[in-house]
């Protein structure tokens, strides 16, 4: 059996590179992307790696994308093994809250904390149809409570939400063999990192695929990197 990983905003960045390893390691991946032709860009060269990858379009602020997303995976590939929810915004580097716009708040919620949820939402059922799945939430350390501070509020908020709504959600479908965990990429060359970061993406993928694999005895309800465990 052929297992299956669905990733979020993974037309570039590091949900592509996780995409990648998780192809590699013999998955067929789902990538999925906002923006359609982007996304079939991306699957493109995925395949011409020889790796089995579909593209559908997900944007994670449209719960109803992620419904349809889901019944593409239950309808065509039969199961989900893993989810990567990796797609996010941060919009906000020169914000402070004390004049920040609450429209930028409510936008880096909407995509950050409950895109996640509405995808959670999606494929929890299939996984525990199926008694098996692997949720991993890709956060941040500046969402580390322990390493909270000024700069970039909103996101930061957003990825402390997200790290609550792992540990939650962990312990809510522990019975079902679902693992549900939180990793921190470290500061990686992307977009949304910039050019200065010292982390390549295929060193920020790597502990989210690892995440994406784990044993029925793995870790549940917590927050890694590197594969070691990192303050929340
Ligand atoms: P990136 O290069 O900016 O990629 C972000 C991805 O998310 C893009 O594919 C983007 O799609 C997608 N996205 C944004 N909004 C979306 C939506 N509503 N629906 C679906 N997809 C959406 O960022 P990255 O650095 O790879 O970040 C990946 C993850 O790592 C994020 O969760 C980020 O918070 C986390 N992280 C990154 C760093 C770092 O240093 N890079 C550090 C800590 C944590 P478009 O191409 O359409 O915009």
């Amino acid at each position: 059996m052929k297992r299956v990983a669905l990733v979020t905003g993974a037309n570039r960045g590091i949900g592509f590179e996780i995409c990648r390893q998780l192809g590699a390691a013999g998955y067929t991946v789902v990538l999925t992307a906002r923006d359609t032709d982007k996304g079939a860009r991306a699957v493109r060269t995925l395949r011409r790696e020889g790796i089995e990858a579909h593209s559908r379009m997900l944007d994670v602020t449209q719960p109803d994308s992620a419904r349809e997303a889901a019944g593409f995976v239950a309808g065509e590939l039969g199961r989900l093994d893993a989810l990567v929810n990796n797609a996010a915004i941060a919009i906000d580097p020169d914000e402070v809250l004390e004049t920040v716009d609450l429209d930028v708040v409510r936008r880096t919620l909407e995509t950050n904390l409950l895109g996640v949820l509405a995808c959670c939402q999606a494929f929890l059922p299939l996984m525990k149809q199926q008694g098996y799945g692997r949720i991993v939430n890709v956060s941040s350390g500046r969402g580390s409570f322990t390493k909270l501070g000024a700069g970039g509020p909103c996101y930061r908020i957003s990825k402390t939400a997200l790290n609550a709504l792992t540990v939650i959600l962990a312990d809510e479908v522990k019975e079902h063999n679902i693992l549900v965990n939180a990793v921190t990429p470290g500061w990686v060359r992307t977009r949304l990192g910039g050019m200065k970061a010292p982390r390549s993406t295929a060193e920020g993928a790597e502990a989210a695929v690892w995440l994406a694999m784990l044993p029925d005895d793995g870790p549940r309800g917590k927050f890694f990197k590197d594969r070691e465990e990192f303050p929340w």
